[in-house]
């Protein structure tokens, strides 16, 4: 199912920020950095084009940065969290976008604790297929989402097993690197995050060969789902915190589930009412009569009145979708359409042409019509 996903792809996140896809972590920060500060609103004030970028640099950053993220973009082709149904109550590319500023690029860090020690795990999303008639009854089902846990061989710390991350030689453990600057009149110290070892105060020597040294495995975790009758093609459920775990001791991310009804061969839904076609025969039509009909719940039947003009339709009052939310059903509509016979046997050819002669003079008025059509159109 993630497989659809797959398709969202529009942007190139590798060409965006100009870097091949075997690019360290080290060289897409380098690349990063050099064109944010290019494009940064900052530096060019009114610039629409050069906004749309550093917007578009970001959401790049935003994924190929995180080896998480980037993991999941190489794998199907998005990241974990993604934007990508707007509105639809993901964590949106403005949240993204907001968490960055002219400080995070040019390495003015918050005394204290690096950024990303305890981020909060991305979001999940997972589109479900179901039909109408589960959508009708409600239905609870179990479905299996690959998502990042702690890595199996290592624990989690990315470290080979048998060794431990060892202590960054570069910033001494403190995840900072602090730049004293004096002149005559004073002293200013820039602490910035270090970037050998991305503000954790450790590296690991020697990676965990499973995991490549993230610490982290994807594994199909199952997770059980209930879904309410009346439910819509389109309507997500959010399960609060089933999506990849956080880092540190950053809270997990939730699991959005995306409903998408199959078409039924039988019924067209339109919010909670259904329509469908019955085909009847020509006495039924002209003389009355009765039909069964099928309805989602079993059937029913229509009283067909003497003289139903095809493509009549019929309502049945609560024949339809529960209401979500609310109680009682939609209406269940029925388009009649009259079935003319192509083939007539010699006694019923007899029969319409006896039944004709009675219909002369009714004709005659059609006729009058379409002659008063033909001097219109001469006109
Ligand atoms: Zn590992
Ligand atoms: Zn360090």
């Amino acid at each position: 199912m993630l497989d659809k996903v797959r398709s969202m792809r529009e942007k190139d996140y590798y060409e965006i920020l100009g870097v091949s896809r075997d690019a360290s972590q080290e060289e897409i920060k380098k690349a990063y950095r050099k064109l944010a500060r290019k494009y940064h609103p900052d530096v060019n004030p009114g610039d629409k084009e050069a906004e749309e970028k550093f917007k578009l640099i970001n959401e790049a950053f935003e994924v190929l940065g995180n080896p998480e993220k980037r993991s999941a973009y190489d794998q199907f082709g998005y990241a974990p969290g993604e934007e990508s149904h707007a509105g639809r109550g993901f964590s949106g590319f403005e949240d993204l976008f907001r968490g960055f500023g002219f400080d995070d690029i040019f390495d003015v860090f918050s005394f204290g604790e690096g950024r990303h020690r305890h981020a909060q795990g991305a979001d999940l999303k997972f589109d479900l297929e179901i039909s109408l008639e589960d959508a009708f009854r409600g239905m609870e089902t179990e479905i299996s989402i690959p998502r990042f846990s702690e890595c199996s061989s290592c624990g989690g710390s990315g470290a080979r097993p048998g060794t431990s991350p060892a202590k960054c030689p570069k910033c001494g453990g403190t995840g900072e690197i602090r730049i004293v600057k004096r002149n005559s009149f004073m002293q200013t110290i820039n602490i910035s995050q270090c970037d050998r070892c991305d503000g954790k105060g450790e590296v690991i020597e020697f990676p965990c060969n499973k995991c490549g040294g993230t610490g982290m495995e994807r594994r199909e975790g199952k997770v059980r789902v209930k879904i309410p009758p009346g439910v819509e093609d389109g309507h997500y459920l959010r399960l609060a915190g089933q999506g990849e775990p956080g880092s540190g001791s950053g809270p997990p991310g939730d699991l959005y589930i995306i409903i998408h009804i199959k078409e039924h061969p039988v019924f067209e839904r339109h919010g909670s009412d259904l329509f469908c076609k019955a085909v009847i025969d020509l006495p039924t039509a002209v003389l009355g009569g009765s039909i069964e009909i099928p309805t989602l719940s079993g059937k029913a039947r229509i009283r067909i009145p003497p003289g139903t003009q095809s493509h009549t339709v019929f309502r049945l009052r609560g024949q339809g979708m529960p209401r979500l939310r609310e109680n009682g059903r939609g209406d269940l509509l029925v388009k009649v359409v009259v079935d003319i016979p192509k083939k007539l046997s010699r006694e019923q050819k007899e029969l319409m042409e006896r039944f004709s002669k009675t219909m002369s003079r009714k004709r005659e008025t059609v006729k009058g019509f379409f002659e008063r059509l033909k001097e219109r159109v001469r006109d």
